[in-house]
């Protein structure tokens, strides 16, 4: 029985690896779209529903501004590098809400929320690009499908060979990998290597869209003077630390420059 399950769980991990073209890694995803996005879309309407949305401020335009360039630019790489149809079942959505938390996050599909606590960071529309490209790529490298595909294979090996994921389980898998159910409406934070990932798709994709990558290792240094407040769990994760991540920023900003060229852009503001 042993045996079997052993064999059961190399064949579903074998079937639903799929490679990724914004980190080109074969990654362990058994859920499609079809499945992930209408519970995200739920779930983001639901937390809109609960909180104080920010509607009509300079503010909240600002927020949608940048979204929607980074969106774009995101689909002008993706259609680049052959893979055209890729967005085409995400809805994007970028709300501003009050609420002093420093913290902002994207659920799978392209919702995506900040906090007003995170625009004094910011510092502006440059800074919240560099936020708005970390979310906008956790979403679009299936982060959060791979979290809930491990926690699901986690499962699977418990309950030996029982691969019939029903969808109350998958709910309660879902809740788990976004942690957006609970009260707070907080994300659980990525993995050390989920988050530099993050890190470094974001940065291609502010440039494409023609905001200044330089800025990316300016934020985390505010956003590390700022961490004796109290820790939001999706930007103050400790991994990787804020030393690294402001190296890696620093090492990687001159390569997102030059992939932005490849698309045209030359200035950066
Ligand atoms: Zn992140």
């Amino acid at each position: 029985m042993k045996k079997f399950s052993m064999v059961l769980l190399l064949l579903v991990a074998v079937v639903a690896c799929k490679v990724n073209p914004f980190t080109g890694k074969k990654t362990l995803n058994f859920y499609p779209n079809s499945q992930i996005f209408p519970m995200a879309f739920a779930q983001y309407d639901q937390f809109l529903e609960q909180n104080n949305v920010v509607e009509g401020t300079s503010e909240a335009q600002t927020i949608e501004k940048v979204g929607k360039r980074i969106s774009n630019a995101a689909e002008r790489w993706l259609t680049a590098n052959g893979y055209p149809g890729y967005l085409k079942d995400y809805q994007w959505e970028y709300n501003l809400v009050n609420d002093e938390t420093v913290n902002a996050w994207c659920m799978p599909g392209g919702k995506i929320v900040f906090y007003t606590g995170i625009l004094p960071i910011c510092q502006g529309e440059t800074g919240i690009a560099v936020v708005m490209g970390h979310e906008v790529a956790h979403a679009l490298a299936d982060h959060g499908a791979q979290r809930m595909s491990a926690g699901t294979l986690q499962q699977i090996g418990a309950v030996a060979g029982n691969v019939a994921i029903q969808d109350p389980e998958k709910r309660n898998m879902f809740n788990q990998a976004y942690g957006i159910g609970s009260a707070v409406g907080v994300m659980l934070p990525f993995s050390r290597s989920h988050e530099t990932e993050a890190d470094r798709i974001g940065l291609q994709i502010m440039a494409i869209a023609g905001y200044n990558p330089d800025e990316a290792a300016e934020l985390w240094k505010r956003m590390k003077a700022n961490s004796g407040n109290a820790a939001p769990p999706e930007f103050l994760s400790t991994h990787p630390s804020n030393d690294t991540r402001i190296n890696n920023l620093t090492q990687w900003a001159p390569l997102a420059k030059e992939e932005a060229r490849k698309f045209g852009v030359t200035t950066f503001n």
